[in-house]
Parts: structure tokens; sequence; C-alpha cells
């Protein structure tokens, strides 16, 4: 069976039901946070950000959860029924044009690991995935609401895929769904396995320079899609 694809969405439909499945994917791994987190999907106009709305838990949100705010809105962040952080996601968009796709959640082990002073050793192939290491913001250990904080976020981010919020959550971008929730996933496994792996002895991470050479066919362009079509397939099959 084929399920729809997380490539950019070619209609606006479509990119409702990607922030869809996006929200109930990360919500079964480790990201659910009472009606908190969401996930957005630039439209194909590429000036409408489509957001998960607030008041929804993500493991229950529908197409009807889903909002669409204009870019070019300076009050779009206070669009009734968003979230009071949407601004990192519409800051995040202006900011890269590159990206695709934006999630901000608050998983435990990401948390934990932004609220020290080491950051993200390369102890796994999920390492891999950021073989640079990821980035912390600090200007705030409180929420995201206004422009000016949600810039500092898009800035403490840059041209990376996540940025740790210390004291806080995450935040990651992805040139479409498929790579941002690919990223969400793979950055909470990394700090787990970090936890985990300091619990029983000493890390030995693997050498920089060896994951810069790593990551590429580790993470090669078709198998985000790939495990978007199984993320698909799990939600459709454990109804
Ligand atoms: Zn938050």
């Amino acid at each position: 069976m084929t399920y729809p694809t997380g490539r950019p969405p070619a209609t606006e439909a479509d990119a409702v039901r990607q922030v869809v499945i996006a929200c109930r994917t990360i919500a079964r791994f480790g990201h659910e946070d009472l009606t908190l987190g969401h996930a957005s999907v630039r439209g194909p106009d590429g000036r409408t950000v489509y957001v998960k709305r607030k008041g929804k838990s993500l493991r229950d949100v529908d197409p009807g959860d889903v909002i669409g705010i204009p870019l070019d809105d300076p009050h779009g962040h206070l669009t009734p029924g968003a979230h009071l952080e949407t601004t990192m996601h519409l800051e995040t968009y202006l900011a890269r044009p590159d990206v695709g796709a934006v999630i901000h959640t608050h998983p435990e082990y990401s948390i934990a690991l932004g609220a020290t002073a080491g950051g993200l050793e390369l102890l796994s192939h999920d390492g891999l995935l950021f073989p640079d290491g990821v980035a912390v913001f600090d200007g705030t250990a409180g929420l995201v609401t206004t422009p000016r904080d949600g810039q500092a976020v898009a800035r403490a981010l840059g041209a990376g895929r996540a940025v740790l919020l210390r004291n806080h959550g995450i935040l990651v971008a992805g040139e479409d769904i498929s790579w941002a929730v690919l990223t969400a996933l793979t950055l909470e496994r990394a700090a787990r396995i970090q936890f985990i792996a300091r619990t029983l002895g000493d890390p030995v991470p693997i050498p920089r320079e060896v994951a810069r050479e790593l990551s590429a066919s580790k993470y090669q362009q078709e198998f985000a899609e790939e495990y978007w079509q199984d993320w698909c397939h799990m939600l459709d099959t454990s109804r």
C-alpha cells in the first residue's frame, strides 16, 4: 500500500495531511507532552505555513486541527487558535527558504541534554545525523512567543537541522516533513542513547571526521521517504 508522500506538498490538503501524520508519529516516539508541541509544513505556495493548533495532543491531531498562517502577516503568530510559540515556526521559514517543515517539542532526553554543558556526543548512528553537533539556544528559558525571540531561535539554528532550546525543548527543520520527523526522532534517540551510555561507563564517541564521512551513507536522501511511508503504515495498522 502507498501512503501520502512526505515530500514537499502539491496541494493545501497534502500539507494539512502531512502535519497530521507528523504529529501522530512523533507522539509515538517520546514527543508527547500534554497538548503541547507542534509540527508545521510550508504550503505549495511557499508563503503559507500549515501548523497544528493549540488545545489538542499530538496523538489526536486531525485535519481540522491544522491552521494556515500567511508568512507575510507580521501578526501571524497571534492567529486565533495558534500555539503561543508558533512564532518559532514562522521565523524559521522566513530565515531559511530551504526549509519545508518545522517541529517544536519537549522530549525528555533532549531537554535533559540541552540542560547540560557537554552537548550531543557522537555515540551511535543516530548521532551521525548531527556530525557537527547540535546548536544550543540559551536566549531565554521561557516560552518563545515574540518574533524577536523567534528570530533568535532561528539564528541559533543557523544552517543546521536542529537546535536544543536550553531547559525547554527542541526545534528541528527539514527540507520536507519526512526529514523534519526523522530529525526529531533521531535527536531524541541520540540523547537517550547518550544517557544510557553514560550510566554504563565512559562513552567512546565516533571521531568527528569519521562521523562526517559516514553521515552521507547513513542518511541518504531517499531514505527519509522510505521511513515516512513506514510511519504512515504504523499509524494505519495500529489504530
Ligand atoms: Zn515549547
